[in-house]
Order: structure tokens, then sequence, then C-alpha cells
């Protein structure tokens, strides 16, 4: 756990957040300021800052965010098509560096 990593709080339950899922290795919460009906972040209990901090030892866990994604899609009323979406780096829009996928769902989004 990082000191002073708002996702690291929201895994040791030191600060609230609306948590929708959780396995051994990851938490999914609810966005709290939604981008879409469906806004969701998932979020590797291991800290690392993004995606380019990662290391080869945590690929087993990068992949079953995969099929946590998978999973909620199932969970979804009407059409289960999702957006994944990463940000890794401030320049790219990056706010809290702890890495996490945001799971965007329940709006047409042809848009980039
Ligand atoms: P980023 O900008 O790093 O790609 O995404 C960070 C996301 O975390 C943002 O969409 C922001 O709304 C969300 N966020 C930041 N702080 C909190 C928090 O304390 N609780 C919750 N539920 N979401 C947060
Ligand atoms: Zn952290």
């Amino acid at each position: 756990m990082a000191s002073d990593c708002i996702f690291c709080k929201i895994i040791a339950r030191e600060i609230p957040a609306q948590i929708i899922k959780e396995t051994e290795d990851m938490v999914v919460i609810k966005d709290r300021a939604p981008k879409a009906p469906i806004h969701y972040l998932i979020i590797p209990k291991k800290h690392s800052i993004n995606i380019a901090d990662i290391s080869d030892e945590d690929a087993f866990i990068a992949g079953k965010l995969l099929l946590v994604a998978r999973d909620l899609s199932k969970d979804l009323d009407g059409s289960q098509a999702f957006r994944l979406i990463s940000n890794s780096g401030k320049e790219v829009g990056q706010s809290v560096f702890h890495t996490h996928f945001h799971f965007l769902a329940g709006k047409h989004m042809s848009d980039f």
C-alpha cells in the first residue's frame, strides 16, 4: 500500500466508496463522477502507478482484470456493450496514480 494513494485507501476501507465487486486481487468501485450511466473503476489491489509501471510478474493479474470486465458485462441490463479505458500519464488525463481501468457502458459511445 502506498501512503497517500486514494485507491490504496479505498482498498483498505480507510475511505468510503461504493464497492461493486471484490476478488482476491481486484476491487471494482463506482466512479464518483460518472461519465456514462455505468462507470466503474477496476482497480488491482497491488499498487502500481499505471500500465507503464507494471512488471512482468503482474501478467497473471493483468489478464484477470479482463476477466473481471467480462463478468461485469454479463451483469449489465440489456446491451452487454462496454468500453475499457486506462489513462497512463497525466498528459492523457490520468489523475489518480494507481493503475485502474474505466469500465463504461449504458450509452452510445461512437466518439473516441
Ligand atoms: P483517471 O483520471 O486517473 O483516469 O481516473 C480517475 C477516476 O477516479 C476519475 O474518473 C475520478 O472521478 C475517480 N475518482 C477520483 N477519486 C475518487 C474517489 O475518492 N472515489 C471514487 N469513487 N472515484 C474517484
Ligand atoms: Zn495505490
